[in-house]
């Protein structure tokens, strides 16, 4: 399959990413209904409002399309909520494209934003992980593998290609992440 990344641009950073993908010389393609994920081989969730954004994608079985998205999945901050089998503050589901369990907004209203040198698995590097209002993964299924940690806490996990992050690797330097992402085979070709 050709390689095109499909960004969701319903709300939230996606030009964020698509700055990067453009940089790594990747087509990417903006994602605003069921129709526009023709042909995409990966799929990026950015950052933004789950609630707004989960809200729109309920219109029309495009929720359904999401969350049934069969290629590699990065989720970035809100992207990671939506991916989760559960979300926590307000309760609700999300798409369960990952086992585990995640709290929207989770670091308070002191130090809601920030950024900090964490590590990632692929990287012997730090890597600078942006956070703005960030949830924190809470429960993970077993199947599910912890990717990327800031101290003890995780802050990024992966399952099969479905990969979720608290933090935003679009608003770092490094293009680390969205490379490996994009290097994950994106199906049949
Ligand atoms: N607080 C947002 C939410 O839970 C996520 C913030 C972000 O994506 N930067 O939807």
């Amino acid at each position: 399959m050709k390689k095109l990344v499909g960004v969701l641009a319903i709300q939230g950073d996606f030009q964020a990413h698509i700055a990067v993908l453009n940089k790594l010389k990747v087509d990417s393609r903006e994602i605003r209904n069921k129709r526009d994920l023709e042909n995409v081989s990966h799929l990026v969730i950015p950052g933004g409002e789950s609630t707004t954004v989960s809200k729109i994608t309920r219109a029309n079985g495009f929720w359904d399309m999401l969350a049934g998205f069969e290629g590699p999945v990065m989720g970035t901050c809100m992207g990671s909520v939506l991916m989760a089998s559960r979300i926590v503050d307000p309760d609700a589901d999300g798409w369960g494209m990952l086992d585990m369990e995640i709290r929207r907004n989770a670091y308070g209203r002191q130090i809601s934003s920030f950024t900090a040198a964490g590590r990632i698995e692929i990287s012997e590097e730090p890597f600078e992980m942006v956070f703005i209002r960030a949830p924190k993964i809470i429960k993970i299924g077993k199947n599910v593998k912890p990717i990327a940690w800031l101290g003890d806490e995780i802050t990024g996990v992966m399952a099969g290609n479905k990969i979720a992050l608290t933090f935003h690797p679009e608003l770092s330097e490094s293009e680390t992440l969205h490379e490996y992402f994009i290097s994950l085979p994106g199906g049949p070709d």
